[in-house]
């Protein structure tokens, strides 16, 4: 399947990417996840990237478009793609419509995940991440605590709060998902691709999704 995951920080894109990808052997792709990953390994990308990143500010498009137009060329993504927080702005998803019609691909359908505001604020400020990069394995501890406190339990390494899931970054995050991401809503509803779920269960949208596809 070729699918946009569409929703606010924390609305579960990642969580419901990475359930979509055993379905059918779609790869998951994370922007966020690439642009941690550059920033432990302290490429020219990441160096950039950090400010932005930590402030909950917006990485700048023409980066996005660089990651995102060699990404989509590796051979892994003929079997599908699942886009986790990619595109982001309206420049984004331009950038994107003339890449895939380059490349000969259609997509499937946007899956908007909508969540009320009060549960993604508790469920970003609850939220571990484990910091070796190439896990960055995801625990809540509330709901999905890892076995032992503060360990991964898929690779051992440490879980860490993210240093753009503090209150203040949070905040900021939301709101710059509200003026510059939400748009998109509409911009592929008008498309005919939007398909907007309600989030509350991972399972449920996954369910919903591959009824729909
Ligand atoms: P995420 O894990 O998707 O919430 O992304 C973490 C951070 O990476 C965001 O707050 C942005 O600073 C940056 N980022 C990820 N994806 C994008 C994107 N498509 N466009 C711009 N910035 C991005």
């Amino acid at each position: 399947m070729k699918l946009i995951l569409l929703g606010a920080p924390g609305a579960g894109k990642g969580t419901v990417a990475k359930l979509l990808t055993k379905v059918d052997g779609s790869v998951q792709i994370s922007t966020g996840d690439i642009l941690r990953g550059a920033v432990t390994a302290g490429t020219d990308l990441g160096k950039e990237a950090k400010g932005f990143m930590d402030a909950g500010d917006l990485v700048p498009d023409e980066l996005i478009m660089n990651i995102m137009g060699e990404r989509l060329l590796e051979d892994d993504c003929k079997a599908g793609f699942l886009l986790d927080g990619f595109p982001r702005t309206i420049p984004q998803a331009d950038a994107l419509e003339v890449l895939l019609e380059k490349i000969g691909v259609e997509l499937d359908m946007v899956v908007n995940l909508d969540v009320p505001r009060d549960v993604i604020y508790d469920r970003l400020t609850t939220r571990r991440t484990c910091e070796n990069t190439d896990c960055q394995a995801i625990y809540n501890v509330k709901s999905m605590p890892s076995k032992v406190e503060g360990v991964c339990d898929k690779c051992g390494s440490a879980t860490i709060q993210r240093a753009d899931e503090t209150v203040e970054a949070i905040s900021k995050r939301l709101d710059t998902y509200d003026e510059m991401t939400a748009p998109l809503a509409d911009y592929y509803d008008k498309k005919g691709k939007l398909f907007t779920v309600a989030a509350t269960s991972s399972d449920k949208v996954v369910e919903e999704v591959t009824n729909n596809l």
